[in-house]
């Protein structure tokens, strides 16, 4: 019987995950190593565009990439880990319940966004996954034909990090376009941080404060949120910003199966891992992606729920998990570089290189970094299999 390597996820990590472990399984003609893929669609999902317009179309199709790599792919959502018993517990397209054998486990079932306060899972938006972000695009293009008032022309995007930096830029341009050139919208960025960009590098924050002003970006600072409900959103202090459309974009946490594997876990639910990414404490269970907890080198830095550290992780677990069965020496994760790359709308971006965030480009330089980055880099590699396996090998340079 063959030896099983199951992947739970098709997202950064999972997918690149899979097509490690095939290099690795043909490059020492392993036919008796399946690799098998179970993610509820044989997309990639790719969630650092979900700010933009045209949503649904920023998810590009895995089946011919599996096939051409000899990855096995199942639509199924897992439900149960049973560790004991090494299977996993799904549902398939059907809603049939079903299980499915492992010799090795890789989860990269990424993270999800908690709304944790009242009335923001009933009155808020997202732009989390593809299903939400294309619910606010619709609620977005469909404003006009609400009646004028000043909580149709406001937008509260809770939390300023990256996310809700990316989309609080993007939406003045886009507002225009909906509510036409002479509609005075207004673009609020709540945050409880009592400076723009938070913990960011302080040129990297100078740069935000810039775009913001240029596009007329509001800042709500020092901002608790209380609730929200149809009207708007309330703040502890007592003010309340009225509005149709508030967006969360804080609150990530990793996926609600992390808890079945009995192992240390970080604040935001993610999986402690050794430096081959198995799951510390775990023989034969693997992490990756946003939910592993890992470290990236030797001065303390560990892995970000991001893309940017997803796509590594994905590459390596899989070529460890792979070596594992073969028996072969595994490549223990390492990611020294660490680059950010933040659209500001209207204005460019900003790109910045290492932890310290030292700005390298701004405006129109550094967007079109930007774009090669979430329009090139980042999407799957061509079905072809020489391409992706060199693509694949954890060695080979990425950024
Ligand atoms: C709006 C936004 C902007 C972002 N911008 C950036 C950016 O600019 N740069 C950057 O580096 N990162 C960015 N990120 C973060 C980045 O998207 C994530 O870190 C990345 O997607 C994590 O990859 P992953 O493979 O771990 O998880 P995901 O990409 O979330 O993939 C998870 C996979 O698991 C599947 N899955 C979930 N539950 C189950 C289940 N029960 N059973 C089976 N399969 C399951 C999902 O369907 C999916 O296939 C952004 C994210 C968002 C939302």
């Amino acid at each position: 019987m063959k030896q099983q390597v199951l992947i739970l996820g098709a997202g950064f990590a999972g997918m690149w995950a899979a097509l490690s472990a095939a290099r690795l399984t043909d490059l020492h003609d392993r036919s008796d190593i399946e690799i098998t893929v179970l993610a509820p669609q044989p997309e990639l999902r790719i969630r650092p565009r979900f700010y933009e317009a045209g949503v649904e179309s920023f998810a590009p199709p895995l089946l011919p990439l599996f096939a051409a790599t000899g990855v096995k792919f199942i639509t199924g959502s897992a439900s149960e880990i049973d560790v004991a018993n090494k299977q996993v517990w799904y549902h398939t397209a059907q809603e049939q319940l079903a299980a499915i054998h492992y010799d090795r486990l890789v989860l990269a079932t990424g993270s999800h966004i908690n709304p944790i306060f009242p009335g923001a899972k009933e009155h808020a938006f997202d732009v989390d996954q593809l299903e939400s972000a294309a619910r606010l695009e619709k609620h977005l293009n469909q404003l006009a034909e609400q009646p004028e008032s000043d909580a149709r022309n406001t937008v509260v995007v809770c939390g300023g990090g990256f996310t809700g930096i990316e989309l609080a830029t993007e939406l003045p341009a886009r507002l225009r376009a909906i509510l036409g050139e002479t509609t005075q919208a207004r673009v609020i960025v709540a945050d409880r941080s009592p400076v723009v960009g938070g913990h960011y590098s302080e040129e990297l924050c100078d740069v935000i404060k810039q775009a913001s002003d240029e596009l007329g970006v509001e800042w709500m600072l020092n901002a608790e949120i209380a609730s929200i409900d149809e009207h708007g959103v309330t703040f502890k202090n007592g003010d309340f910003i009225a509005s149709h459309t508030v967006v969360m974009t804080m609150g990530v946490q990793a996926s609600p199966l992390t808890g079945q594997i009995p192992a240390t876990r970080d604040a935001q639910g993610r999986l402690h891992v050794d430096e081959n990414l198995k799951v510390i404490g775990q023989e034969d269970i693997y992490a990756t992606g946003d939910v592993a907890y890992a470290r990236t080198d030797d001065k303390g830095n560990t892995a970000l729920m991001t893309c940017q550290h997803a796509i590594m992780l994905g590459r390596f677990v899989g070529n460890n998990v792979a070596a594992d069965i073969i028996g072969v020496a595994p490549h223990p994760y390492r990611q020294v570089n660490y680059v950010t790359c933040l659209d500001l709308g209207g204005f460019g971006a900003v790109y910045t290189e290492g932890w310290d965030q030292v700005v390298k480009s701004t405006r129109a330089e550094a967007k079109k970094i930007k774009v090669a980055i979430t329009s090139e880099l980042i999407y799957p590699p061509k079905a072809d299999k020489a391409i992706a396996f060199a693509a694949a090998d954890p060695l080979a340079p990425f950024v």
